[in-house]
């Protein structure tokens, strides 16, 4: 070989190993993450608003004999877009999922759970509620089948009732016999959510005390509580004090509250010792940019290590529902 020859080959070599560079680096991976709190639904165009995110962080001043203010709020510079059919919904969160590395728990619409999870069977883990007027049995039969491997969102809150009330008691039982972690919906409404939205919500029962009874009668089940009982600190550090297994997850307070509300809240967990049992989430419903948001949320918590992001966003959640974390390399 000549050298002419060799330094033509080297020039070659180095852009050869400069184009590997570049494609390693487009493929790097983000680290994976976890969201344990993700709705799906149809979308229904009349009601599919956008949405500022932390737009309570002025609730407006309204009285009951004038027009109910509205829950949402796009009133802001960049709202997130909600999404307008199911398949553009579906189109644009499957691509978050990959783009984001997001593996997430899905709760709500069976037939669009369906959908998510055979276009992406590696992104979705199913979740199954407790279904109106579904009896224990069909509720059992549901979760034999395999398919679902977690159990929520259960928001007896809506109805005004507590998680202890004895109606839900089979139903955890159910859980408990099979080894299924239940997410259980505690504290966090919004604005009006009473007397506006829900009627029979009640915010007195979303205090996690209420959790107690139902854990002393199912010392095996594995539960998590949604929205970490926000605003109920004092309660939600006894709880997970009293109880060893209980995790909390930050779905909803961390796009909907003022951030500082959210990073005192976060910053007392962790501070009250508790970093290993914070699960993320969102509460996604119909705003695919809703995980970048929260996401973000969290990665801006300078009051967090790395190694405390990293447990919140996937070391955590990993532990808890007992995935196996080589699969998500
Ligand atoms: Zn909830």
């Amino acid at each position: 070989m000549t050298l002419k020859l060799l330094r033509k080959a080297g020039f070659f070599s180095l852009i050869a190993l400069f184009s590997f560079e570049i494609s390693a680096q487009t493929e790097k991976k983000m680290p994976p993450i976890i969201d344990v709190h993700v709705h799906a639904s149809k979308v229904n165009p009349a009601f599919a608003s956008d949405l500022c995110p932390w737009f309570l962080t002025s609730m407006p001043g309204s009285g009951p004999n004038q027009p109910a203010p509205s829950f949402l709020n796009n009133d802001c510079v960049d709202p997130l877009k909600a999404a307008k059919s199911d398949q553009e919904m579906q189109d644009a969160i499957i691509s978050a999922t990959e783009r984001l590395n997001v593996t997430m728990v899905v709760s709500g619409d069976a037939e669009i759970i369906h959908n998510w999870y055979n276009a992406a069977p590696d992104r979705i883990i199913p979740s199954i509620g407790i279904g109106q007027n579904m009896s224990v049995e069909a509720f059992r039969d549901s979760l034999s089948g395999g398919f679902y491997k977690v159990m929520g969102e259960i928001a007896p809150q809506y109805q005004g009732k507590s998680p202890s009330d004895m109606s839900l008691d089979e139903y955890f039982g159910v859980a408990e016999e099979l080894g299924i972690p239940v997410g259980i919906h505690m504290g966090t409404g919004g604005n009006g959510m009473a007397n506006i939205t829900s009627p029979s919500y009640r915010a007195s029962m979303g205090n996690p005390f209420l959790l107690e009874d139902m854990l002393a009668r199912h010392p095996k089940l594995k539960i998590w509580v949604m929205h970490a009982g926000y605003p109920m600190i004092d309660e939600m550090i006894a709880l997970m004090g009293a109880n060893a297994y209980v995790y909390v997850d930050l779905a909803g307070l961390i796009w909907s509250y003022p951030q500082d509300e959210i990073h005192d809240y976060l910053k007392r967990l962790v501070q009250a010792g508790f970093g290993k049992r914070i699960l993320y989430g969102t509460d996604l419903m119909i705003w695919p940019k809703l995980l970048e948001t929260s996401i973000g949320l969290i990665q801006n918590a300078t009051y967090l290590s790395y190694d405390q992001k990293r447990d919140i966003f996937f070391n955590n959640a990993v532990r808890f529902f007992n995935l196996d974390a080589s699969k998500f390399e």
